[in-house]
């Protein structure tokens, strides 16, 4: 017969604290070290728990750890091996929902009590966050075989490198770490109830675009053939993950041209500049490279065409969004914004017979439709671009939600909260009655979400890296097996070239 939760603590003042904290788990104490964790590992046959819990209080490494600070382990190491942990991020969401400090990162295990400042300093130059005795033993064993269980390592801060590490039980630091400890209690529980099988759906196309492939390889390259730094007006395209990445390889992210030095080297984003920042540019002698889309750009051109054959330009999107502000820009005063259906009914164009209308690359289909029937209604010689401004890659990951968010329980959609095509697919699926949620990466998810969904439903935006759906997958498939359907409504195989600043 299964147990449910087993947490494993090594200390009896560990076991003491949880004892009765965790309703509805199993209680072990192994012992302290590597040698008593194997004598204990057979009570896991014995037990055969649906998920494990490492939980106690460990030595800190990291500078930024404080006694009663929280370490949730994204991989145990030791000297034989380090073991990813991928199931930890709902127990992170519902620690933090506590109210408790929690960090994540790597755990090392070592066959001693770390006191020396010089060995913790050596342990904290590999990335390590604390240190403990057991995890990597434990957890070692744990991820073998096709029965695994979800395993998640839970620590306290008990002592710091800035505090001498004494006994535990005479430390005000010990008796603070035991009684975050004992709060800890509900949200193990509540992480394990997550234990079980899955489907997961992913919905094709999702993820990296072309005209935003295009825009990174655009700032890499520049980074690869200009001298340093490389300035990037704007996010290159709105995604945390690879404004980060590139701000490592050495990009600075500024909002506005007054903050690039004279004589460097800039780069516009793919979301498109009014000509005004262009001609600014030009003023000051920086070298511009244009990362704007093609299909953006093409918005421009439309819009500037229609403004100067004498219409009013109407430009359906949302304000405040970097491609909104470049369109608008690219003749002051004659493009109106209109954002949705209500809108488009009040709007008063000088001339209403001379009016034509663009749309904001990323916008919703049926949104725009609803816009766009108004104003036809009002406006019936309105005039349009001859093909959609809606672009292939924003259409098709829509299309691409609606084929699976039906059969979903909950839809994740991986991208940034200002990413409108991103946003787009939450809405989409919103619409069509399933639960959807943005986040960053698989480290966002709540547990809410996964409570009873025996099918989540997977994408991203134009804007997401392919990787961070690998890792949902991974995350999903670390809390019990899953059985991954892709559905693919259209093949992609747009490109674009990059423009002369970056190549020859
Ligand atoms: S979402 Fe569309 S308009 Fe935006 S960068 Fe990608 S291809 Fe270009």
């Amino acid at each position: 017969m299964t147990t449910g939760l087993v947490v494993v603590t090594a200390l009896r003042s560990e076991y003491a604290a949880l004892r009765g904290q965790v309703p509805g788990a199993t209680i072990e104490r192994c012992g302290m070290g590597a040698a008593r964790v194997r004598q204990w590992l057979p009570r896991v046959a014995e037990l055969q728990p649906s998920a494990v819990a490492v939980a106690g209080v460990a030595g800190g490494l990291d500078p930024s750890l404080r006694p009663g600070d929280i370490v949730v382990a994204t991989e145990v190491r030791d000297d034989r091996g380090r073991t990813v942990l991928r199931a930890a991020a709902p127990l992170v969401a519902e620690l933090r929902r506590l109210g408790l400090r929690v960090h994540c990162g790597p755990m090392v295990s070592c066959d001693h009590i770390v006191s020396s400042q010089e060995e913790r300093e050596r342990l904290a130059a590999t990335g390590a966050l604390a240190v403990d005795m057991e995890s990597a033993e434990i957890v070692r064993a744990l991820d073998k075989g096709p029965d695994r269980v979800p395993v998640a390592v839970v620590r306290v801060i008990v002592d710091t490198a800035y505090t001498p590490l004494a006994r535990l039980n005479t430390l005000p630091a010990g008796a603070k770490a035991l009684r975050v400890l004992r709060r800890t209690g509900p949200a193990l529980q509540r992480w394990a109830d997550l234990a079980g099988p899955r489907r997961v759906l992913l919905a094709g196309p999702r993820s990296f675009c072309a005209g935003v492939e295009r825009a990174i390889d655009i700032v890499e390259l520049a980074l690869q053939r200009y001298s340093r730094p490389i300035y990037v007006r704007r996010q290159i395209v709105h995604n945390a993950h690879v404004v980060a990445d590139l701000q490592r390889q050495g990009a600075v992210f500024v909002d506005e041209l007054s903050e690039v030095p004279d004589g460097t080297t800039v780069v516009f984003s793919a979301h498109g500049v009014a000509p005004a920042v262009r001609t600014e540019a030009e003023r000051r002698g920086l070298n511009v490279i244009d990362a704007t889309c093609p299909l953006v750009a093409k918005v421009h051109t439309e819009a500037r065409r229609f403004v100067g054959r004498g219409d009013t330009v109407m430009l359906i999107g949302h304000a405040g969004h970097d491609e909104v502000e470049g369109t608008l820009g690219e003749v002051p005063g004659r493009i109106t914004l209109v954002q949705n259906a209500a809108e488009a009914a009040a709007v008063t164009p000088d001339d209403p017979q001379r009016v034509a209308y663009v749309l904001q690359t990323t916008l919703a289909a049926d949104d725009a439709a609803d816009t766009v029937a108004v104003l036809r209604s009002r406006f019936p010689d309105i005039e349009s671009s001859p093909t959609d401004d809606i672009c292939y890659a924003t259409t098709n990951r829509q299309r691409a939600v609606a084929a699976i968010a039906r059969e979903s329980d909950v839809l994740i959609v991986l991208g940034s909260a200002n990413s409108s095509n991103s946003l787009r697919l939450v809405e989409v699926s919103e619409r069509l009655g399933t639960p959807a949620h943005l986040v960053d990466d698989a480290t966002g998810v709540l547990p809410d979400w996964l409570e009873n969904a025996a099918t989540v439903g997977v994408t991203a935006g134009a804007s997401a890296p392919p990787h961070l759906v690998d890792e949902m997958v991974g995350a999903l498939r670390a809390l019990g097996p899953v059985d991954v359907i892709e559905r693919v409504t259209a093949r992609e195989d747009v490109t674009f070239t990059l423009p002369k600043g970056v190549t020859g």
